[in-house]
């Protein structure tokens, strides 16, 4: 006891040290893009929670991915919800989400008063947060000014979810995650926190052992509103995870790293675009200023070369108008040359009435399409989707892009092998 004691200050003071060392990890060493960003922090401001009530009609915003800045009463039948972003300048992502119920049944018209840029998303409505109904378009429109949806509404003591995109924040991801995690071949692992302290959650995807298997990285969210494109992600996860020869084998081969939640800040304050540092995180992977790209661009580098495993692939999913994908232009070549043109022709061989729009551009600002490519020689694709393409088809296609890429990634392993 005496001796142990004695040691005590030493011992404190290492782990003091050591606390010190984690907590201030340095970002991997700086990538040079030709368009660099400055992603130091700028200010954004918060939206007050709290539940407005005006004379039996009520609207909250007191969820994870929830935005209402302000609800007022205009006349008898006309109401205001007024949505700002979280800062300006900012890409023209209008998103809105907040919950509405009134007292007794009544019909109103509702105000979406946006004061930054125009509306964007067609407002969809629900009753649990789990099934979604997009509004009609003749129940709502932007005649007053294109800043202005006026929406059509009944209104009852049962609360209506009106959002711009289905709501798809932390608590529904870790579920989805959690899930996720009852398969044998996925283990889940926090890998940082954000600038608000939530988890930047990961699950890491192989069979018996990782060490030295070539490598696929999958990312989602860095964008809040962009939900159509987090399912397609949801969907390509599970067919890699589905109990299918092709799945299997890939599992057996090959180690898949998800990061399904880049911006948890943003995703549950209803930000339009930006993390809590103010700062487009697809535009930091050249400083890793912004510590939720700091923390996973750390662990993918780390990971991969503790275990010997090449990046060959990385996927980022997005959203945007319509289904594209943004691609290395043909002067960049990587080590799984050609992989997209024939990853891209497969998805089009298995839709009659779909191709694949391929969008190459060089390198430019920090995005991820370019770090993947910079930093591990691997072929980095943004993989969007449009805002209000159906579901059902964005989860279809999902799970066929993972079934092109698996075909494409083994075929190649049993060709280096012969
Ligand atoms: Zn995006």
């Amino acid at each position: 006891m005496h001796f142990q004691l004695r040691f005590w200050p030493i011992y404190v003071l290492s782990t003091c040290c050591l606390a010190l060392l984690i907590s201030c990890k340095s970002a991997p060493p700086a990538l040079v893009f030709p368009d660099p960003v400055d992603t130091s922090d700028k200010p954004i401001k918060l939206q007050t929670k709290k539940t407005y009530d005006i004379y039996g009609v009520h609207a909250d915003n007191q969820f994870a991915g929830a935005r209402l800045n302000d609800f007022t009463k205009i006349n008898d039948t006309l109401y205001r919800a007024s949505i700002s972003p979280e800062n300006y300048p900012i890409n023209a992502s209008a998103y809105y989400s907040f919950k509405i119920w009134s007292d007794t049944i009544r019909d109103i018209d509702l105000e979406l008063f946006y004061t930054e840029h125009e509306h964007r998303y067609i407002p969809k409505l629900s009753y649990d947060g789990k099934l979604w109904v997009s509004m009609s378009d003749t129940d709502y429109d932007t005649l007053k000014a294109p800043n202005i949806a006026t929406l059509k509404l009944q209104l009852s003591p049962d609360t209506l979810w009106v959002s711009g995109q289905e709501v798809v924040a932390s608590p529904q991801i870790k579920e989805w995650v959690n899930a996720r995690t009852m398969h044998p071949d996925v283990r889940y692992s926090q890998v940082g926190k954000s600038k608000m302290g939530r988890p930047m959650m990961h699950m890491d995807i192989y069979q018996a052992s990782p060490e030295e298997k070539d490598a696929v990285v999958i990312l989602a969210r860095q964008h809040p509103p962009e939900v159509s494109g987090y399912f397609a992600m949801e969907s390509f996860v599970e067919e890699m995870l589905a109990d299918t020869e092709l799945s299997r084998d890939f599992r057996r081969d090959f180690r898949v790293l998800v990061y399904p939640l880049l911006n948890p800040d943003g995703v549950d304050e209803g930000h339009w675009r930006h993390s809590t540092g103010g700062i487009d995180l697809n535009r930091d992977w050249s400083n890793y200023r912004q510590q939720e790209v700091r923390s996973v661009a750390n662990h993918v580098i780390e990971t991969v070369k503790r275990d010997k495993n090449k990046v060959l692939v990385g996927l980022d999913f997005h959203s945007t108008q319509k289904d594209l994908y943004y691609t290395l232009s043909e002067n960049r070549k990587t080590s799984v040359d050609n992989f997209k043109d024939y990853w891209l022709e497969g998805i089009d061989n298995q839709y009659a009435d779909y191709s694949p729009d391929d969008r190459p551009n060089d390198l430019n600002q920090p995005i991820t399409k370019g770090w993947f490519y910079l930093q591990f020689g691997a072929e980095g694709i943004t993989y969007e989707i449009g805002d209000e393409t159906p579901r059902p088809f964005v989860r279809d296609k999902g799970r066929t892009a993972a079934r092109e890429m698996m075909k494409l990634l083994i075929l190649r392993r049993s060709g280096e092998t012969e």
